[in-house]
């Protein structure tokens, strides 16, 4: 059995506020009875240390709203209301709920549990409409996740062969291409809006710690990250190869923008790569309408490994320029699921799927979505707003996206920002396994593509009821039926 791949999470706790989902106040007609100290288990409510006849502000931090302090208190003194804060952050695809579950998970690495049973919604946008196939899950004999069996998460980054030749003596003829490989699906990335450097240090500490990559703007790379040199991947312009010739040499991955021009020059663009040092490249390409046409070209070019990005929302974005004004209305733009599987399909209908590796970013903001993502078609994902979010910033979608990072987040040293961002990457680790475990896959590299383990609740619908209610009644496969 191969040495077992295991993160090591630490408490981490930050002495800053992160937002609750509820405040408790406690009001003027408090008799400081002190019978909530005794109900509530969580210890958010006490005494005050400087007069203990009287109580302190109840602790939020600690409080697991089962709502028993708010039901026994005998002068029904204290009131739980929604925090303004949380009511106002995230959106309609970051819920201020998955902002506290990650900001939890960085706290000691532990897999969120809300326990009660689930209560939300069974199907939804993007990855929410898909479910993974769980039918291993009753067979504990098969269970890996406990050690039984080993599930390796691990994944290659590179050209590989379709098939090989060998001489009529059985020597190998084909030259194996060059490949990376690293232990989790999971790449960093500096998001768009740079970093603090205490904060951008404690992400490539962090990326070195777990043994991924992350990518940082070639410019961003200072001295300080010398250590921690062999987790870089540098991302630079086309043009600007040549400037950053010493990092892209020290790098096993670089990371280059996509442009137009690229269709033809990428082959001399990769003799260039090729001569500095061992980089593999990695073709950043945005998420835009017609993506996989451009996947498609690059791959049948030679590009080994290609990045689609899509915004931060996991949505179309408006094109090779970024985000910038969109081409269609946001209701009609596609979700990182549908374009992940709209350039597989077009790859293995090329016959060239096997040979290149698909990274896919915009969106990846709970654990689930990274087997999902691969299911649909890519061999991993890269990760960027979940680590901002361990390290304690916010985000808010309206009016517009903004990632707010805490007041005194600068202070805080490196190590305890870099071991909070383990924690999540742990915390995700497990859920990974106990996914993979649950559909009996032991190998990461076998979910790419794995679509016919997954159910697409818009399939199931059209299957289901397209009959009765599209016009013409037609199945997911577009064939008519008869009513
Ligand atoms: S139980 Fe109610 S009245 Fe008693 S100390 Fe707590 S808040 Fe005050
Ligand atoms: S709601 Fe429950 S957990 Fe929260 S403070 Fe009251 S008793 Fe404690």
């Amino acid at each position: 059995m191969p040495k077992k791949y295991h993160i090591h999470p630490r408490p981490a706790r930050l002495d800053l506020e992160y937002m609750f989902k509820f405040d408790i106040t406690r009001g003027e007609n408090c008799i400081n009875c002190g019978k909530c100290t005794r109900v509530c288990i969580y210890e958010a409510h006490k005494r005050r240390q400087d007069d203990p006849r009287r109580m302190a502000d109840p602790n939020t931090v600690v409080c697991r709203n089962c709502f028993r302090c708010i039901q026994e208190c005998p002068r029904g003194a204290l009131e739980k209301s929604l925090d303004p804060v949380f009511a106002a952050a995230g959106g309609d695809f970051w819920k201020p709920d998955m902002l506290i579950s990650l900001w939890k998970q960085a706290e000691d690495g532990k897999v969120p549990v809300s326990g009660a049973g689930y209560r939300g919604p069974f199907t939804g946008t993007g990855f929410d409409g898909m479910w993974t196939d769980m039918s291993e899950i009753v067979r504990p004999t098969r269970d890996g996740i406990h050690g039984r069996e080993y599930i390796s998460t691990a994944v290659d980054l590179g050209r590989r062969l379709n098939h090989l030749v060998f001489d009529a003596g059985g020597r190998l003829v084909s030259r194996v291409p060059d490949t990376v490989s690293i232990p989790i699906p999971m790449l960093f990335e500096v998001p768009d809006g740079g970093l603090a450097p205490n904060v951008r240090q404690a992400l490539v500490k962090a990326a070195a710690e777990v043994g991924t990559g992350v990518i940082v703007p070639a410019a961003d790379i200072t001295g300080d990250l010398e250590e921690v040199a062999g987790s870089l991947i540098p991302r630079v312009a086309p043009g600007e190869i040549e400037r950053y010739r010493g990092v892209i040499g020290k790098a096993r991955l670089v990371a280059i923008e996509h442009s137009d021009a690229l269709m033809t020059d990428w082959p001399q663009l990769r003799l260039e790569i090729g001569k500095i040092g061992r980089a593999l490249p990695i073709v950043r390409v945005p998420a835009a309408k017609d993506v996989e046409d451009t996947v498609a070209r690059l791959a049948h070019s030679g590009a080994e490994i290609i990045h689609i990005v899509a915004d931060y929302c996991g949505r179309e974005t408006g094109g090779p320029g970024g985000p910038g004004p969109q081409p269609h209305l946001p209701s009609e733009r596609r979700t990182l699921k549908d374009i992940i599987r709209a350039v597989h399909l077009r790859l293995v209908e090329d016959r060239i799927r096997d040979e290149l590796t698909i990274i896919a970013s915009g969106g990846i903001a709970m654990a689930e979505h990274v087997p999902k993502a691969m299911l649909c078609g890519a061999d991993l994902v890269a990760v960027d707003i979940p680590l901002m979010i361990a390290v304690g910033a916010t985000l808010c979608q309206k009016p517009e996206k903004q990632l707010v990072y805490p007041e005194g987040l600068d202070g805080i040293p490196v190590p305890t920002l870099a071991q909070r961002m383990v924690n999540l990457t742990a915390a995700w680790h497990s859920q990974i396994l106990e996914v993979m475990g649950a559909m009996g896959i032991r190998e990461a590299r076998r979910l790419r593509g794995e679509s016919g383990r997954a159910i697409f609740f818009e399939e199931v619908d059209r299957d289901t009821f397209g009959r009765l209610f599209l016009p013409g009644g037609s199945d997911s496969k577009g064939e008519a039926v008869s009513r």
